[in-house]
């Protein structure tokens, strides 16, 4: 039988760290089988539902770059794939486990559940929940009930005693007593919505899922679900919670541990690459001393026996570095494409700029290193769009010398730029190399005041290039901007 699996967020918020590891774990365990990977919007919970996060989903999907084979947009034999188009799927199945007798119709109102609650309360009972109280009703009340056109919801059958026993992949057979289920729980609402449980095991069934991998906050509701296969004679899917995932501290990763939705790591300049290699390895292992993958790789190693039973801790910085990484790989022109829109909304550049695209190209091999995302680039890169604000002068002084020898270091400088320009980047620092021993300098002394001339900043990339870049004429309005700020102040 060949593999479906889905992904089925809820659109209540923004797509996370979270939700991204889940559907990716699915989408590598589909693809490494030759099976299918679907989308399916559970957006039966309307009040915390929002259009711009269903936006949001295919964003982040389209922007991440691995995208499912059925779903809303894409469409599919199994379709709709949105919850709320298929209200009448669930309602017949919800009637029919009543004529089943594996599910009631109850018609207390919020008064009686209500006043249940406080008397529970009042009465210290540990468990909090209805009383099932409907369960008995005769036939022919339910029938008048009915009749009278009382509104009532659906509430399954949980079995009064046993265990409800299943089996998930990775954890091994769970077995939960029956009466720690939660009493009677409701299928199908008064205002005819289906609950979490009744539409994901009715869709789960009616779309071929063989394999439910979502993450182990879910446990809980497994029993449950058995009890409802059951019910309507149906095989369930192969479970596998997937491992948590933890902030540093150990709890559960949230807000609180800086950036969780894909928005902000996008935002901040991370790669997709990165993001899929590092969320890719929360919980799962592919091959010993390996860090870098591609989505093929991960495609060709996946194994769900490789999937950890024990949670994972999202590292930051992990994250960081790997984003380096591919930051590093890529050549000049993507790079220098990737980078645009930070450098556009920076003001340093126009989006549509031959020159400027020239500019950046040849930038990359300059500032690629100390990239570490590309929000970098901006400020790594204004001094070759502008000059930027003077540093004090004091910033342009070497260690144990004055400002008065800055400006003459500076002097030499322009010399030796003038008289040999940026054509032989080689020979010109073999130039400065020989005019620093000749007036018993330091080489470094004799660069340091020029790279804050040029660059604006003590560090910077690699100086001799970034001169090349911005042309002999502009490097030297620079040198004497900086020897003019320098020789003002001693003369103050
Ligand atoms: N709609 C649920 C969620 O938001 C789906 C859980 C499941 O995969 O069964 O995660
Ligand atoms: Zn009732």
């Amino acid at each position: 039988m060949s593999v479906r699996v889905r992904y089925a967020p809820s659109p209540t918020g923004n797509q996370h760290i979270g939700g991204v590891r889940t559907a990716l774990i699915n989408y590598l365990f589909a693809k490494s089988q030759g099976g299918t990977f679907i989308l399916r919007l559970e957006d039966t919970d309307r009040t915390r539902y929002a259009e711009e996060y269903v936006q949001n989903l295919y964003d982040t999907f389209k922007w991440l770059g691995f995208y499912w084979d059925e779903g809303p947009d894409v469409g599919g034999p199994a379709g709709p794939y949105v919850q709320s188009q298929r209200f009448e799927l669930y309602r017949q199945h919800a009637e029919q486990l009543v004529a089943m007798d594996k599910a009631y119709y109850c018609f207390c109102d919020e008064e009686r559940l209500e006043k249940l609650r406080q008397e529970q309360i009042a009465a210290r009972k540990d468990e909090i929940g209805y009383d099932r109280h409907c369960r008995n009703l005769s036939k022919d009340e339910v029938a008048r009930y009915l009749a009278e056109g009382r509104p009532h919801v659906i509430r399954l059958k949980i079995p009064l005693e046993g265990v409800t026993v299943f089996h998930d992949r990775l954890l091994g057979t769970i077995e939960w007593k029956n009466e720690d289920i939660s009493p009677d729980p409701v299928l199908l609402k008064s205002d005819g919505f289906p609950t979490y449980h009744l539409a994901n095991v009715v869709d789960d069934h009616l779309m071929g899922i063989t394999h439910v991998m979502r993450a182990q906050e879910w446990i809980p509701s497994a029993p449950l679900h058995k009890i409802m296969y059951d019910a309507f004679g149906w095989e369930m899917p192969e479970l596998c919670h997937l491992p948590m995932v933890l902030g540093q501290d150990g709890h559960k990763l949230s807000k609180r541990h800086g950036a969780t939705a894909v928005n902000e790591f996008r935002k901040a300049g991370y790669l997709p690459e990165a993001l899929i290699n590092y969320v890719a390895l929360l919980g799962c292992s592919y091959e010993d001393g390996r860090d870098l993958y591609t989505l093929q790789d991960l495609i060709s190693l996946f194994r769900i026996e490789r999937l950890n039973k024990a949670p994972a801790v999202f590292d930051y910085q992990k994250l960081e570095w790997f984003n380096g990484q591919y930051i590093r790989q890529k050549d000049d022109a993507t790079l220098a494409e990737l980078i645009r829109p930070w450098l556009v909304d920076a003001g340093l550049r126009k989006p549509e700029d031959a020159e400027a695209d020239a500019l950046d190209r040849a930038a990359m091999p300059l500032v690629r290193e100390r990239l570490r995302f590309l929000a970098d680039a901006p400020n790594l890169m204004a001094y070759l769009y502008r000059r930027l604000e003077m540093p004090p002068a004091s910033e342009f002084v070497p260690k144990k010398l004055d400002e008065a020898q800055a400006a003459l270091i500076l002097r030499e400088a322009r010399q030796l730029l003038e008289e040999y320009g940026l054509d032989d980047i080689p020979a010109l620092e073999e130039r400065f190399r020989e005019r620093a021993a000749a007036i018993g300098r330091k080489l470094g002394d004799l660069l340091m005041p020029l790279r804050v001339a040029i660059t604006y900043s003590k560090v910077s990339p690699p100086l001799f290039e970034s001169m090349k870049l911005l042309g002999l004429e502009e490097t030297l309005a620079r040198v004497d901007a900086a020897r003019e700020l320098l020789e003002r102040c001693r003369e103050a």
